[in-house]
């Protein structure tokens, strides 16, 4: 991952990092111009999901699949089947 020096824009690097929350994190940056030497905190942030996880899309497909009668399962099951 690349961060830019928010004061002269050079390559800066990441000391550490600070997790706050399976999602948010603070990143302690140095920027690694000589000349400069700024340090800051940037905040990491989740935004959304493009593709949820395999797993995630497993157990969704179970819970759905749970709600319906019997015959219906069976009737999707082979409706995906002939699909794929
Ligand atoms: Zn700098």
């Amino acid at each position: 991952m690349r961060i830019k020096c928010t004061e002269c824009h050079s390559k800066a690097i990441i000391s550490s990092r600070n997790e706050l929350d399976p999602k948010v994190a603070d990143l302690y940056c140095m920027c690694a111009n000589p000349e400069c030497g700024a340090s800051f905190v940037m905040k990491l942030s989740y935004s959304h999901t493009l593709s949820p996880s395999r797993s995630q899309a497993h157990s969704m497909a179970v819970e759905l699949l749970r709600g319906l009668p019997a015959a219906e399962q069976l009737d999707l099951l082979q409706q995906a089947r002939a699909a794929g």
